[in-house]
């Protein structure tokens, strides 16, 4: 189903809480290619009070989506990079087919396309559960499940040494709001990649690491 070779550009989709982030921190790894967060950028961006993030915030912490034209400006930005001549993996983005109509756009200005659509299905059941315990790093963004994935020491980083926070919006009613959300704007982008003959379907239910093996295997990497 894939192109092959070393070049990987991927996307990984999927409701919030289904594993996006810790599954494309441990693939970005393994296949040496970037990890490129627009949620990870946006609370940068929060954190240092850009115009951004300024402008980010406003959305954010209803569960809204920020507006296509700043995120596609964002993204086309940051994969225009030195780093991303060789692959990437987008975490967050696309959310919107619009979204994904600009990243082909982008794409193909370069004389290139996706290899691959990771969508990880989770239930809403245990998406709730996840985001209620879900701890992360405010620096690098690394997250952790209070009972299935704690951290070494209790309310710190593994990595950065310092404390967890919950995000606001992995409070329970925004996390309602952020599901309506995903259903309505970014399910559709299961049949636009299913379309394209690039969606590789996972289930992302049960152990972190079976679930990277399992995207490993369908990329060929395993
Ligand atoms: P995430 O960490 O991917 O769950 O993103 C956190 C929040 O950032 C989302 O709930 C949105 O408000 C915003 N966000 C992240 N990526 C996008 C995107 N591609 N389009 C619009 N909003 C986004």
């Amino acid at each position: 189903m894939l192109r092959g070779g070393d070049l990987m550009y991927l996307v990984i989709l999927g409701p919030p809480g289904a594993g996006k982030g810790t599954q494309a921190k441990f693939l970005s790894e393994k296949l040496n290619i970037p990890h490129i967060s627009t949620g990870d950028i946006f609370r940068e961006a929060i954190r240092e009070k850009t115009p951004l993030g300024v402008k980010a915030n406003r959305y954010i912490e209803k569960g809204e989506l920020v507006p296509d034209e700043v995120t596609v400006g964002m993204i086309k930005e940051r994969i225009g990079r030195e780093d991303c001549q060789k692959g990437f993996l987008l975490d967050g983005f696309p959310r919107t087919v619009a979204q994904a109509e600009a990243l082909e756009k982008i794409l193909k200005e370069k004389g290139l396309s996706l290899d691959g659509v990771i969508a990880l299905y989770v239930p809403d059941e245990v998406i709730l559960e996840r985001l209620t315990f879900r701890r992360s790093c405010p620096q690098c963004g690394r997250v952790y499940h209070l009972k299935y994935n704690p951290p070494l020491k209790e309310g710190v980083c593994d990595k950065c040494g310092i404390p967890l926070v919950h995000r606001e919006d992995d409070k329970e009613e925004v996390i309602m709001n952020r599901l309506k959300v995903y259903y309505e704007k970014t399910n559709p982008l299961i049949d636009f990649y299913k379309k394209r003959g690039i969606l590789i379907e996972i289930d992302g239910r049960g152990a972190i690491e079976e679930i990277a093996k399992s995207i490993l295997e369908v990329l060929g990497k395993g």
